[in-house]
Order: structure tokens, then C-alpha cells, then sequence
């Protein structure tokens, strides 16, 4: 169901009526809804007036199915062996169609690390349809490393293995950490090679190629809105700006939406926002590309690409080599930044309010929620089942002052940590034999860092011992907060080897572990373990940059 009065791209790929995926509704609204390029060709342009372009997938030489989600086939109402037909591969590698399918990228800008950076847009992803499902939900599927499209710029529209792989596995990782995020249904190596130079030091090198599609309600980001306000497109923006509100905040309420209305939104975002930043901060994830394109409008964990998860707690730790001079999107920076993207955001609304001060009022959201949910946030981590601002905020200041000390695992110390009996007489014994796992090197325990910790725990222990909540059950509160399995990035690396070579079967095996990333899984102990000397210094496993 589009627009008829639209000009469509020419149809080159074939349409697969046979396959489970052409079974599905699709109710494309994005593309009824709103104004379309008039020019349907690949040509690199600047596109005014519209919110995407008709543009077709380009076929790869051999697409495969490298893994695939059943939890998220089953979400947008596929059957259960649907992967298993060769049809599927080839309309999710980019070759075909399935029925009711029809593809645009869309038209966005953004801030990249501080400057507006102008039109972006979609210069790989191509989106193929939203999935409608018999209780109303909108799910788009969308391509990335399909090729190229009018918003490619200078690059080739497509994805490396290893970064595919890094995003099919993380948005499923993140899903089940229970973090807001893009969903990922398959990961198709393309069979074709892909040129990239890694650390843009001048070794351009041929990798493989793939090609993921990712699920969401919807994948627009602060960038859309921001792009048609920068060109002073006011009544595309608005269109597209209600458009959002009808499709995807209906609790936002009236069909006409006010210049209230509009102030609100910004609000339900920021508040969105700051929710996700705590959950990232809980989990220690470091997105490392903050840019306003990268910001879903949903408050979703959006565009994984040098992301990494906090092994030695470090708050100015990035994985991006792109960022490590200025480090812009380090972990402790991103709060502070995603509420400098929401200021950018509502520039974008500010056309369509004509006063600032509303859109003021809204952004407060983001500081309310995010210190509310924080603190409610370190309070589970710790196990405690109430706040005492006077003794918690000095024992959280010495906690995140104790994790800095020494090179300290984040993921493993709270789960040692939730070990930790409240009577405990022998800290000194407990450190070295429970919570020592969480230390890269056992020689930094000695001294006065050792006396640091000890002190710490003697005074968490005293707070323990205020509540009454037995140790059994506080840790089990405990564990359902701070996970046992994060995708390490070294992990992800041992994925990457093999689906280099084709072998998908440990991408399968970490699916099935990170699906239950708080239980304690011990025939997958290896996966949960600090990140090992080698990985200290291999590029993807502490070093990434943007190239993907
Ligand atoms: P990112 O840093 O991945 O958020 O991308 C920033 C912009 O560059 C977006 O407009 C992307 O679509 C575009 N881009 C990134 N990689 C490629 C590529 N290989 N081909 C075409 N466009 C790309
Ligand atoms: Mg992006």
C-alpha cells in the first residue's frame, strides 16, 4: 500500500510470491504518508522536499544465510522454518523481493562529533516494507549493506563481515539485557568482497562482504527531523514530524497535534532517552558514535557500529580509534551527550513551536529522568532495596572510586560482589578468593589500593546490614540487574573468525547463551570471562574504528 500517485523506482529485482516472507501484510505508512524524491535512479544528490527515495537493493553474487533470529521471525510472523528456504536468504541478501515489499532509503542529516555534517541519509540501508501484524504493531525490515542509494556520498553502499556480525549479534544481545534496541532478523554474507582500510592508515585490504536486516518500529533518528528544519522545510516537517506522533506516540493523543503537543513529544523522547542511557551505564555499554544520526526518535539502541562493552571500568574509555583523541563518546560522556543531541532535536521541532520555552520545559526530562532512574538504577545493582540519599551517595561516589582504582572488570565485580555475605568477618579472604576475579592483575591487589577496597566493602557491608533482606535473596535481586554475559568484544571477535570462513555456528552459540545473559549458563563459563592478554591489543577487540 503506497502512494499510487508516487513515482516508484523501475522494478529489476524479482518478486519471490512463493516465499514465507511474501505471506506477510506489509502496510508501508512511512512511504503513503509522506513526500517521496521524484527521481528514482542511484545517482548521488541532494534531495529536497522529500523524506526518502524509491530505491531497489543491488543484487550480491552469492548471498548465503550466515544465522538467522527465530525470536525475531516470530515477531514479525514468519513460520518457524521459514529461514530454511533459499528464497529467504536471497530477498534478505538483497536479490529478490517478497510480495508487498518496496524499498526506499531515507533522507536525514546530523551532527557528527559536534559539527552539522548536512545531509546523510540512508547510504547503505535500504528499507524493504513495515510488517503489519494482526494486533496492530509496525515492524520495517530493513537491509543494511544493500548497496547504494542517493544518500551514498563517496562510499559503496555496503558491509563488511565483521561489522555485520557485531550488529546482528549486539542488537540481539542488547534485546535480551532487557536495552531498548533494534531488533537484527538475519546476517547474509553477500559472497562478494568489500574494500576497506581498517585503521585508515593507508592498507586498504579485500574482506567479505554481508548484509543484516534489522527490525524496528521504526528506524528514524534525530537527524530526520533536524535536516528538513536546517533547510527551513517547515511543511515537510511537519508532515513528517506528525506522521511520528500518528504512528508511533499515539498516547501523545489528538490528530491535530498543537504547538503543546509538539512540546510533549520532545518530552516522551527525552524521557525515552534518558531511560536508555541508564540502561546502557547499568550494562556498561559504550555505543561510540553518538552523532544525532545515530539517535532513534524511539529512545531504541540504533546503528551499531565501533561499540563496546566496559571490561576494565573506565569512564573515559571509547572503543572508537575515530573518537580517541578527543573522546567525545566515551562511557562517562554519554549522558551529557545524548541530552546535547536532544538540544539539537529540539532545534529541529523549534519551526513547528515558534517558542522556545516550551521545548525548554520539555528537555528538563531528560536531567529529571535520568538522575531518578540512575539512582534507582545503582540501588538494584547494589542490592539494596531502598535509597538513603545521606550514606548511598557517598557509598556510590566510593564505589565507582574504588572500581577506578585498579584495572577492575565491571560485569564480573557485580556479580562477585552479589557473593558477598553480610556477616562476613574475613574481607581480606573474601576479596582474594570471590571477588578477585574481577582484578586483571593480581599483584595491584596489595596496599593501599587493597586497603581502598576493603574499606569499601566493610562499609557496604554495614549498609547491608541496615536492611532486612536475607543474602540469598539479595542476591538474586542482584543478578537480575547485572549480567552474567555481555558481548565481549573479544567473544565477538571469535564469532567474527569463523563467519569469516563461512561458519555461522558460533554466532548460533552465543545467541543461545546471550539469550539468558543474567542466568549463570556454567558449561558457557568461557564467554564470561575477562577479556584474555591476547585480545588486549588485536584490532576489534579493544581498538574499532567507524570504517564497517
Ligand atoms: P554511520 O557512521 O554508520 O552512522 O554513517 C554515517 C553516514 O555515512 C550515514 O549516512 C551512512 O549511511 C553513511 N555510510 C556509512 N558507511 C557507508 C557505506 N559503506 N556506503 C555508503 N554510505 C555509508
Ligand atoms: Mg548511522
Amino acid at each position: 500500500m503506497t502512494n499510487p500517485s508516487q513515482p516508484r523506482a523501475a522494478g529489476l529485482l524479482p518478486v519471490r510470491d512463493d516465499a514465507a516472507l511474501s505471506a506477510l501484510c506489509f502496510d508501508n505508512r512511512f512511504l503513503r504518508e509522506l513526500p517521496a524524491d521524484p527521481l528514482t535512479d542511484r545517482r548521488r544528490r541532494q534531495v529536497h522536499g522529500a523524506c526518502y527515495s524509491y530505491v531497489e537493493p543491488t543484487p550480491v553474487r552469492d548471498p548465503k544465510l550466515v544465522a538467522h533470529s527465530a525470536e525475531v521471525a516470530a515477531l514479525i510472523g514468519l513460520p518457524e522454518e521459514s529461514y530454511r528456504e533459499p528464497s529467504f536468504a536471497e530477498i534478505l541478501g538483497g536479490n529478490a523481493l517478497a510480495k508487498g515489499m518496496t524499498p526506499y532509503a531515507a533522507c536525514y542529516g546530523g551532527h557528527q562529533f559536534g559539527s552539522w555534517a548536512g545531509q546523510l541519509g540512508d547510504g547503505r540501508a535500504i528499507s524493504l516494507g513495515e510488517v503489519l501484524r494482526p494486533d496492530g504493531e509496525h515492524w520495517e525490515l530493513q537491509l543494511k549493506g544493500a548497496g547504494p542509494t542517493p544518500y551514498s556520498r563517496t562510499a559503496d553502499g555496503r558491509a563488511v563481515m565483521r561489522s555485520s556480525v557485531r550488529e546482528f549479534l549486539c542488537s540481539e544481545a542488547m534485546h535480551h539485557l532487557g536495552v531498548p534496541t533494534t531488533r537484527a532478523l538475519s546476517l547474509v554474507a553477500t559472497g562478494e568482497a568489500v574494500v576497506r582500510d581498517m585503521f585508515y592508515d593507508g592498507r586498504p585490504a579485500e574482506e567479505p562482504g554481508a548484509v543484516v536486516c534489522r527490525v524496528a518500529p521504526s528506524f528514524l533518528r534525530f537527524g530526520n527531523y533536524q535536516l528538513l528544519a536546517f533547510r527551513r522545510d517547515v511543511p515537510t516537517l511537519k508532515q513528517l514530524v506528525d506522521h511520528t506522533l500518528a504512528a508511533h506516540f499515539p498516547e501523545l493523543g489528538p490528530l491535530h497535534p498543537t504547538k503543546e503537543t509538539y512540546a510533549r513529544f520532545l518530552g516522551v523522547v527525552a524521557e525515552r532517552t534518558a531511560r536508555l542511557l541508564v540502561h546502557w551505564q547499568r550494562v556498561g555499554f559504550v555505543h561510540g558514535v553518538m552523532n544525532t544520526d545515530n539517535m532513534s526518535i524511539l529512545g531504541l539502541t540504533i546503528d551499531y557500529g565501533p561499540y563496546g562493552w566496559l571490561e576494565d571500568y573506565d569512564p573515559t574509555w571509547t572503543p572508537n580509534t575515530t573518537d580517541s583523541s578527543g573522546r567525545r563518546y566515551c562511557f562517562g560522556n554519554q549522558p551529557g551527550v545524548a541530552f546535547w543531541n536532544l538540544v539539537r532535536l529540539a532545534e529541529g521541532i523549534l519551526p513547528l513551536v515558534g517558542d522556545a520555552r516550551p521545548l525548554e520545559e520539555a528537555l528538563l526530562a531528560f536531567p529529571h529522568t535520568f538522575e531518578r532512574e540512575q539512582a534507582a538504577m545503582i540501588k538494584s545493582k547494589l542490592g539494596l532495596t531502598a535509597w538513603r540519599p545521606d550514606e548511598d551517595a557517598e557509598l556510590e561516589k566510593e564505589l565507582y572510586n574504588v572500581l577506578q582504582l585498579v584495572e577492575t572488570d565491571m560485569t564480573i565485580f557485580f556479580r562477585q560482589l552479589a557473593w558477598l555475605p553480610q556477616q562476613e568477618p574475613d574481607l581480606s579472604t573474601w576479596l582474594d578468593q570471590v571477588l578477585t576475579s574481577a582484578y586483571y592483575r593480581q599483584e595491584d591487589l596489595q596496599g593501599p589500593h587493597r586497603a581502598a577496597i576493603l574499606k569499601w566493602l566493610g562499609r557496604y557491608q554495614q549498609r547491608l546490614r541496615k536492611q532486612d533482606l536475607p543474602d540469598q535473596l539479595r542476591r538474586d535481586k542482584m543478578n537480575q540487574v547485572n549480567p552474567r554475559y555481555v558481548l565481549r568484544n573479544y567473544v565477538a571477535q571469535l564469532a567474527i573468525d569463523r563467519a569469516e570462513q563461512g561458519d555461522g555456528s558460533l554466532i548460533y552459540r552465543l545467541l543461545q547463551v546471550l539469550r539468558h545473559p543474567y542466568d549463570d549458563q556454567p558449561e558457557s563459563a568461557e564467554y564470561a570471562e575477562k577479556r584474555p592478554e591476547w585480545a588486549r591489543h588485536r584490532p576489534g577487540c579493544s581498538m574499532l574504528s567507524c570504517s564497517s
